[in-house]
């Protein structure tokens, strides 16, 4: 292994995560981290919260210091795309014609945002939010808008709708299926959801279908097929992201919604290796492929690919969490709730703004939606990856304390 060179294409957290993980256990070889972003790995959460609203600056989402890669080793090259993958020479090409041959390679290039074909879809001031330069357009144009539409009602564009109501910016929220958050979420949270962000001043329509995007040099108005003008400055579209598995598929890797790769990164090649939002990966845990969009499996996948790289075999079975934060409300899942059968409630989604929602398949707890409930959070995050038995009766009563409702439940 002496002397290898790994080749890490990316620029986000699951990247910045391999690139740490082969620092810290001494790489015995090269590394290049190929990304084709300008600034050095920054958190991206942030862009739909602080950074957004301006309380944070993109020094201070960096995920590490900038002296952090300046190491002997290591050949950090921004602004640079990898274009291409020959397989039969291990090798990649970078879009200013430059040829790197790898011994291994670690594909980490995450999602693209999927875009919209409506009417008008191109006209300036029309933004997505994905990378901290789609972000600085958006804040660029916050103080010439009064009024702003957000297509979109997932956590993305329920996270940018509440920073442009702060802001003093009138917001309506268009969401095509009957409620938002309707793909990951209970028909109770998605109600709360809305009633809250009405109560800070946020107009939410669901249940529509966007017929144009209206202007003559800039962004005017989007119209509803309904009929109905809304007048925007701005537009984001937050519809959901894909996996960028272009460059696996035409290397002929296996993708199936995201580069395949088995418990520990591996991909149908062994010198290639995958994680991050990229990847439809095998959870030990859950028996099963995955694909996941959050923060703590691109972390936590990449630093199994840094241990299959350096020869110690650890199979990722993390159980997924992911947050959300919206006005005063930080929203913490863990767990996966698909299949769930039952919904356990402690507090209320109808009033105030806390409250932990269990999701049961039979006995058995599947996930959390903890709202302004860190206790509650950590306690169910510790029994799921423990594989705790719960007495949903005991979760659902708010005079048992939660480490004691969790504390009586068997291991199984
Ligand atoms: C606005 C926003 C808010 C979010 N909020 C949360 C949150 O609150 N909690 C949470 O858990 N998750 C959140 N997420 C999701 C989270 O940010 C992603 O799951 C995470 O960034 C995935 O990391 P990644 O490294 O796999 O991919 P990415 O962060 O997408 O990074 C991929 C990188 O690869 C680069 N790249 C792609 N192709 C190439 C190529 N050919 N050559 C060179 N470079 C390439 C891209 O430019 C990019 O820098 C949010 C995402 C967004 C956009």
């Amino acid at each position: 292994m002496s002397g290898a060179h790994c080749i890490i294409v990316g620029g986000g957290h699951a990247a910045a995560q391999v690139v740490a993980s082969l620092c810290i256990s001494q790489w015995p070889g090269r590394i290049t981290l190929v990304s084709a972003e300008s600034y050095l790995p920054y958190q991206r959460p942030p862009l739909s919260k602080s950074y957004l609203s301006g309380s944070s600056t993109i020094e201070q989402i960096l995920i590490r210091n900038p002296d952090f890669y300046k190491k002997p080793n290591l050949d950090v090259r921004l602004a640079t795309r990898v274009t291409e993958i020959t397989r039969s020479d291990k090798s990649v090409r970078l879009d200013d014609q430059s040829t790197l041959r790898y011994d291994k390679l670690v594909l980490a290039t995450g999602a693209q945002v999927r875009r919209t074909t409506i009417d008008g879809h191109g006209l300036p001031g029309v933004f997505y939010l994905r990378s901290a330069a789609d972000a600085d357009g958006i804040r660029q144009q916050m103080p010439r808008t009064n009024k702003a539409v957000v297509i979109g009602g997932g956590y993305i564009g329920l996270e940018t709708a509440a920073v442009l109501c702060k802001a003093g910016i009138g917001v309506t929220v268009l969401e095509a299926l009957p409620r938002v958050l309707q793909r990951v979420t209970t028909e109770e949270i998605s109600a709360f959801y809305k009633r809250v962000h009405e109560e800070e001043g946020v107009r939410v329509v669901t249940g529509v279908v966007v017929k144009s995007i209206d202007g003559d040099e800039y962004v005017r108005s989007v119209t509803l097929q309904s009929g109905e003008v809304i007048d925007a400055q701005l537009v984001i579209v937050g519809i959901g992201v894909v996996a960028c598995t272009d460059l696996a598929a035409v290397a002929g890797l296996t993708v199936s919604d995201g580069i395949v790769v088995d418990e520990y990164g591996r991909t149908s090649d062994p010198d290639i290796l995958a994680a991050g939002d990229c990847t439809n990966h095998f959870n030990a845990l859950y028996g099963r492929n995955i694909r996941l969009e959050s923060v703590q499996n691109a972390t936590d996948q990449a630093k199994v690919v840094a241990d299959t790289l350096g020869g110690r075999l650890s199979p990722y079975r993390a159980i997924p969490w992911f947050w959300s934060d919206q006005f005063d409300m930080k929203l913490q899942i863990a767990g996966l709730s698909q299949g769930y059968d039952r919904v356990v409630l402690r507090g209320s989604t109808t009033e105030g703004r806390s409250f932990a929602a269990f999701y049961f398949q039979g006995d058995r707890l599947l996930a959390i939606d903890a709202l302004n409930r860190p206790k509650e959070f950590v306690a169910c995050r510790k029994a799921l990856s423990e594989g705790r038995r719960v007495d949903p009766a005991l979760l659902a009563d708010e005079l048992v304390p939660i480490q004691d409702a969790f504390a009586e439940a068997p291991q199984i």
